[in-house]
């Protein structure tokens, strides 16, 4: 028989008094965060830079989003130079930090702040959940830190820390509805800094391949660490990740400019820009050349994706009759990083030596 969560009245509350009392000693210093001291001396987190990080860390690392954020502030210092920017300035700036469509809602979402709530983020969950791009985990931690909304805040991280506090026996997607619950029936005055110290608990203390329970503020009430921290969260199966297959397509002018086109307005990685590419497909097959030339071969690069591994055939060609492609533009080789090209499409120009 599957075993099952405790219940939520048999569970200890997380002890949010001492969990302040680490974060005020131990909290991470991070560009877009108020330390815990300014806090209280009465410094407020500016929403925009919260949701900006949050919108950033979502699937990346604190370490890969701090130069992006350090450009996108200095760059567009509030939500209104957001609004105001040019939709591909964005792409570009975005372009590495993956899951492009965000940038897309981030541009978006910037706009609707500016024209429908006279540029100042709303200060509730559930009015930022009605913002483009904002789900639910966004809603509440924008909320929580900027405003002190009494919401729960729950990460990967504070997932994890809880699968172990509760020494929960399924998977964490399998008892969401208890983790919210007991992180919700903990949520102190100090809304914001709690859900900062979840996450700094879960980045620095109970991390994903240690857990450090003798400094932990919850090792009081903690289950799993009277078992074996790590052997939570129990893992759940995961679906195997299909692989796809193409050919892109590198064609280069007599001057050494290569040929790149927008990608579609809808579906993956719209917008953004690439070399011609074929479709992926879920068997190889030969390629369909855009033009009638002598190809050379560059081997294969592999780029995964959240639902499929994807192996790209990389060619390249100097095309005769450069003004016979239209639908797309030449681009200088080495003006390559004001495109708004995806990694899995850089990948493919290095291949090419690009
Ligand atoms: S006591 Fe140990 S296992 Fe429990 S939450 Fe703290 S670090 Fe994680």
């Amino acid at each position: 028989m599957m075993p099952k969560p405790p219940p939520a009245q048999q569970v200890i509350p997380l002890d949010s008094d001492a969990v302040l009392a680490w974060y005020d000693r131990h909290a991470r210093t991070l560009p877009w965060r108020v330390s815990p001291a300014d806090r209280a001396k009465g410094v407020r987190p500016d929403p925009y830079r919260v949701w900006l990080s949050e919108i950033m860390l979502q699937q990346t690392t604190v370490a890969t989003v701090g130069d992006y954020y350090a450009r996108f502030t200095a760059l567009w210092p509030t939500v209104a130079a957001l609004s105001g920017a040019i939709l591909n300035d964005v792409l570009v700036e975005w372009a590495g930090l993956g899951y492009y469509a965000r940038a897309r809602n981030l541009h978006a979402c910037a706009q609707t702040v500016v024209r429908d709530h006279t540029g100042t983020f709303p200060d509730s969950a559930e009015k930022l959940l009605t913002l483009p791009g904002v789900g639910p985990y966004t809603a509440a931690a924008v909320a929580a830190i900027s405003y002190d909304e009494r919401v729960a805040v729950v990460d990967g991280n504070v997932d994890r820390v809880l699968a172990r506090y509760l020494a929960l026996p399924v998977p964490v997607r399998d008892a969401k509805d208890l983790i919210r619950h007991t992180v919700q029936a903990a949520v102190p005055e100090r809304s914001g800094d709690f859900a900062q110290a979840l996450m700094d608990l879960g980045a620095t203390i109970c991390a994903p391949r240690a857990a450090n329970c003798l400094l932990c503020p919850l090792s009081q009430g903690c289950a799993g660490r009277r078992l074996e921290p790590l052997a939570f969260p129990v893992k759940a199966e995961k679906p195997e990740r299909p692989t796809r297959y193409g050919h892109a397509f590198i064609m280069r002018d007599a001057d050494g400019d290569v040929f790149l086109r927008s990608r579609p307005d809808k579906g993956l990685l719209a917008k953004m820009t690439e070399p011609p590419v074929s479709d992926w497909v879920s068997a190889k097959s030969e390629p369909d050349f855009p033009v009638a030339a002598d190809w050379r071969h560059h081997g294969q690069i592999v780029h995964v994706f959240t639902h499929f591994r994807l192996e790209l055939e990389v060619w390249s060609v100097t095309v005769a009759q450069p003004e016979a492609l239209a639908d797309g533009w030449w681009a200088d080789p080495r003006r390559l990083d004001a495109e708004a090209l995806p990694t899995v499409f850089r990948k493919a120009l290095a291949a090419a030596g690009l």
